[in-house]
């Protein structure tokens, strides 16, 4: 089954949205195969951004990802990857459609809610970054 790497960031913990976003994915015939909170590291934020690196955005995101808790998750299900992104909506809350998580719950880029996996591939690399194995059942 396919698995994606999803991860609520510090703006959603703090504002209390970790129950209703879980609760959309699971609406949706998603089950949540591992989760937990982290105070994020500056090296493994770096890490799973690297390929932002450089861009004027950059110290800003650091910043807001290391400000709090996140709960990081992986999720499994049919086409989760691209589902999941869809769901989310687009990465600029502006530009996206009431009915996602981020036309619903975000207003602004960089205060934006939600991380989920680009394709397969990152997919991998994230759930290997974040997780142990015997922290998936
Ligand atoms: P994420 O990887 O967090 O799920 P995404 O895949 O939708 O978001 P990316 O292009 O990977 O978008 O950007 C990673 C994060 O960097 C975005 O979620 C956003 O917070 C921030 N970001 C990206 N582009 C900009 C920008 N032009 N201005 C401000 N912040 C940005
Ligand atoms: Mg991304």
């Amino acid at each position: 089954m396919e698995q994606t790497f999803l991860m609520i960031k510090p703006d959603a913990v703090r504002r209390g949205l970790i129950g209703r976003i879980i609760s959309r994915l699971e609406s949706k015939g998603f089950h949540m195969v591992a989760g937990k909170f982290i105070v994020l590291p500056e090296d493994l934020v770096e890490k799973h951004y690297q390929e932002h690196e450089g861009r004027p955005y950059y110290q800003d995101l650091i910043s807001f990802m290391t400000s709090g808790p996140v709960f990081a998750m992986v999720w499994e299900g049919d086409d989760i990857v691209n589902l999941a992104r869809l769901m989310m909506g687009p990465t600029d809350p502006e530009k996206a459609a009431p009915g996602t998580i981020r036309g619903d719950f975000a207003t602004r880029m960089n205060r934006n809610v939600i991380h989920g996996s680009d394709s397969l591939k990152s997919a991998e690399r994230e759930i290997r970054l974040f997780f142990s194995e015997d922290e998936l059942v």
